[in-house]
């Protein structure tokens, strides 16, 4: 048995923790006993991103290999940032404003609090390109 804190295999049974068998490091003389490692094995972790890459959704990929759908998510986006770099758009994007320029427009500025109706959503996929408004 490898010894989890030195790394040498010179270890001795040294009687059972929670029914499970303890181990001794002769090296350094640590007691451990043998886990079993948590999560499922890196082959099933790039089965299922094969699978996600190829359309399935991430509840039917949880369902195929047994865990949940959170689980995989986590996986393929693991995947993601460690593999590519996030796209960043070029150049400018045009925002046509039509009936909500108008009505931004005729809007009466004394009612309500005074303050701009509306504004870019801080969350669009685009909030790293220039905007630019055109008037129609
Ligand atoms: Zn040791």
């Amino acid at each position: 048995m490898i010894c989890p804190k030195c790394k040498k295999d010179n270890s001795v049974k040294n009687g059972h923790h929670h029914g499970k068998q303890r181990y001794k490091c002769r090296e350094c003389r640590c007691q451990f006993t043998q886990e079993q490692p948590r999560g499922k094995n890196i082959k099933t972790k790039h089965w299922a991103i094969l699978l996600y890459v190829n359309g399935l959704s991430f509840r039917a990929i949880a369902k195929l290999v047994g865990v949940s759908h959170k689980a995989v998510y986590d996986w393929v986006r693991t995947f993601s940032l460690a593999t590519y770099e996030k796209p960043t758009p070029q150049g400018e994007i045009v925002v046509e404003l039509d009936e909500l320029w108008h009505f931004l427009k005729f809007k009466k500025t004394s009612s309500g609090s005074g303050k701009p109706t509306a504004a870019p959503p801080s969350n669009s996929l685009t909030e790293n390109a220039k905007t630019k408004t055109v008037k129609p």
